[in-house]
């Protein structure tokens, strides 16, 4: 059953087309990624579903009520981390979760979101003392702890640390193991790949594609690379003659063989037939990256 419909939406500021008709629905308990270069109107559009913006034309349904007349109930059934959810300076750690469950007919226990979200240890600092990577994790705590049936995160893990966009990552899909739908907007690749079950990648106000990652991936190339230095030199017939061999190439010892489906078993076994050993052995994939240049004519800006 979809928990979110969005139907031929149209919303332009001034002369600007910030969304240009786009439609899509969100299944329950999934994680659904907005993506999108900067400024192809992901806010925008999310905005239209937490009710904060009226779409000019075209319909919008959450949880089946209405984002405009529904605001007061579906504040209570959908959490929303905003960009810029600030919070005031002197606030607490703990004032800011024990102030904001208090709006919630059905709070989550704050105590054990805070220790899920590694920040036990600062519940008694002000907001204004806690690092970047902390103040995001707040915020990520303050979405969820009405016990939302969906929660919205915008740019989840931007200006994050490696370590600490993995760690957000894996609490994400802690939330949505409990049956938490998420929408994530995101313009970093990887968040996509590794987190979303679909995607609507949304350009210039449109949907330009709308699949699994693994789908847009497939959907811009099958082609696949396969690195490795040869033990012994390596006829090469050998690879070439293979149906799912499409070029090799030299660079120094380094052999460069592409093509298609099972690549990396073709090879290797040819290899062994010649006793020959592959060192340093990489295969390389199209990435969503890849799809995303493709399908947006841009270089992804993270
Ligand atoms: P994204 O979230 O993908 O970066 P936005 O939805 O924020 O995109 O913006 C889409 C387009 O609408 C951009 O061209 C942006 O400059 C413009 N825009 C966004 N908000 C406003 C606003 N309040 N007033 C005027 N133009 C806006």
């Amino acid at each position: 059953m979809p928990v979110i419909e969005v139907c031929n939406v149209h919303k332009r500021y001034g002369e600007t087309v910030a969304v240009d008709d786009v439609s899509f629905t969100v299944e329950a308990g999934e994680i659904f990624g907005i993506l999108g270069p900067n400024g192809a109107g992901k806010t925008t559009t999310v905005e239209c579903i937490d009710g904060l913006r009226t779409p000019d034309r075209g319909t919008v349904r959450v949880l089946g009520l209405d984002p405009q007349r529904d605001r007061a109930e579906l504040r209570q059934r959908v959490g929303v981390q905003l960009q810029d959810s600030q919070l005031p300076e002197k606030i607490k750690v703990a004032e800011a979760l024990d102030l904001y469950s208090s709006f919630y007919r059905t709070p989550a226990d704050w105590r054990a979101l805070l220790a899920d979200l590694r920040l036990t240890e600062k519940q008694d600092t002000t907001f204004r003392k806690l690092s970047g990577g902390q103040k995001q994790r707040l915020s990520i705590a303050l979405a969820l702890v009405g016990s939302p049936q969906i929660a919205i995160l915008d740019e989840l893990t931007t200006g994050l640390d490696p370590q600490a966009r993995r760690d957000t990552w894996q609490l994400i899909e802690q939330i949505r193991d409990r049956g938490v739908t998420v929408l994530l907007v995101t313009h970093f690749m990887a968040e996509a790949e590794r987190l979303c079950d679909r995607v609507a990648l949304i350009d210039s106000g449109r949907v330009v594609a709308l699949d699994t990652p693994a789908g847009l991936v497939s959907r811009t190339s099958s082609e696949q690379r396969v690195r490795f230095r040869p033990s012994a030199p390596l006829p090469d017939h050998l690879l070439t003659d293979l149906p799912e061999v499409s070029g090799v190439a030299h660079r120094g010892a380094q052999v460069l063989v592409t093509g298609t489906g099972n690549l990396l078993a073709a090879v290797t076994a040819v290899l062994a037939r010649h006793q020959i050993v592959a060192a340093d052995l990489r295969v390389e994939q199209a990435s969503l990256d890849d799809a995303f240049v493709a399908l947006t004519g841009r270089i992804d800006p993270s």
